[in-house]
């Protein structure tokens, strides 16, 4: 099932311009709210890990996502793996990725959503949509490259960019109440005289905490393919943007649908919170000359994760042969990547650096040689 988002006035496919967050016309420039169009799967058939879900539905989350492997719904995919799309504009054949859920028609351009990837169990909750455009991320991204110390003259060139796609990376945003205990030592340590003598005083306090705290939106990439730590460097996203989600969000980009389910992804989210905790803790423990934790047990426990998409520019460049990849948050315009180092570049640098201590080595050899 391909959806299409057709204008209303001149039947060109509508896309979504990231400038105005409207769906435009790229033929007659016709715009359209999403916010008012009506979502194109039904928000109550989607799973119960809503935003709304109340503490007593967690249980059923997980059980849910239980049934759902069960019935491998993946391994449905996977048989598809290689699946044919005719693209309804120009009757091209195209063949997509297991895990893509909007694309474009690589022959005629027009934007390509693949309904029967996005419904049902598939169907995110929320959705940060682009705030940046292509233009706007290609100059960004040319900035930032001249920002760069030692890059290669052509590289800060926008045409040696090979591509630059927008693409909505799947992620779980959770909702976690962190419990926890912690025991620590700690001392007060004061040095005075007192007649003759040098005192030094210390003082030890049993220190004893209990919290419990509530973290809203942690996010985990829940896509295989992008780098954990690329995805971790571009945050963070402003969640008061979270758009309940509709497809024409998804018109001209490329999106794809989660491989790891937020049951499967919470450990990480419980070592982040449980560094959070720590932090949170330590900051209430204050005035104290030394500070050293002698027992601490947490409990992370998950109110609620909500599947939702966010944007990425993702940017490949080619120099001398080379592809380097960069990221750019597509809300912010951060870019997480390492521009090339030229050698030409290097050796400029170092040369300017070994001028000038030459000439300084060689003025205190005069001032030196002068004094006698
Ligand atoms: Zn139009
Ligand atoms: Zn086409």
């Amino acid at each position: 099932m391909i959806l299409q988002h057709k204008c209303p006035d001149c039947g060109a496919d509508m896309q979504y311009d990231a400038d105005s967050r409207l769906l435009k016309c790229p033929s007659c420039g016709k715009t359209q709210n999403i916010k008012d169009m009506e979502p194109d799967f039904d928000p109550n058939a989607k799973q119960s890990h809503d935003a709304e879900a109340s503490a007593d539905d967690v249980d059923e989350v997980y059980g849910d996502f239980e049934d759902f492997e069960e019935q491998s719904t993946y391994g449905t995919y996977e048989d598809n793996e290689a699946k044919h799309y005719i693209c309804q504009n120009c009757g091209a054949e195209l063949i997509t990725d297991a895990d893509t859920t909007a694309t474009i028609c690589s022959y005629c351009n027009s934007p390509m959503i693949l309904g029967d990837r996005l419904s049902g169990k598939m169907a995110p909750s929320k959705v940060i949509p682009f705030t940046i455009s292509k233009e706007r991320a290609e100059e960004t991204f040319k900035k930032w490259c001249k920002h760069g110390l030692i890059t290669p003259k052509d590289f800060t060139k926008a045409d040696r960019i090979s591509s630059i796609t927008g693409m909505y990376v799947p992620f779980w945003l959770y909702d976690v109440n962190g419990r926890g205990e912690a025991h620590a030592h700690a001392t007060k340590v004061r040095h005075y005289t007192s007649g003759d003598y040098d005192v030094t005083e210390t003082r030890h306090y049993q220190v004893y905490r209990k919290v419990s705290l509530n973290f809203n939106d942690i996010p985990a990439d829940a896509s295989e393919k992008m780098p954990d730590d690329m995805m971790d460097k571009l945050e963070p996203y402003t969640y008061q943007d979270l758009t309940d989600f509709n497809t024409p969000y998804l018109s001209g980009f490329i999106a794809e649908k989660y491989n790891y389910t937020d049951a499967e992804l919470f450990p990480r989210i419980k070592q982040k919170t449980e560094h959070y905790m720590d932090q949170y803790i330590s900051n209430t423990i204050t005035g104290y000359s030394s500070v050293t934790f002698t027992d601490r047990s947490y409990d992370t426990r998950q109110k609620n994760a909500i599947y939702s998409l966010l944007p990425v520019w993702m940017l490949s460049y080619n120099f001398n042969g080379k592809n380097y990849l960069f990221a750019m948050n597509g809300q912010t315009g951060k870019v997480v990547g390492k521009p090339p180092v030229s050698k030409g570049k290097v050796a400029l640098w170092w040369g300017s650096i070994t001028l000038v201590t030459f000439l300084i080595s060689f003025l205190i050899t005069m001032a030196a040689g002068g004094a006698f």
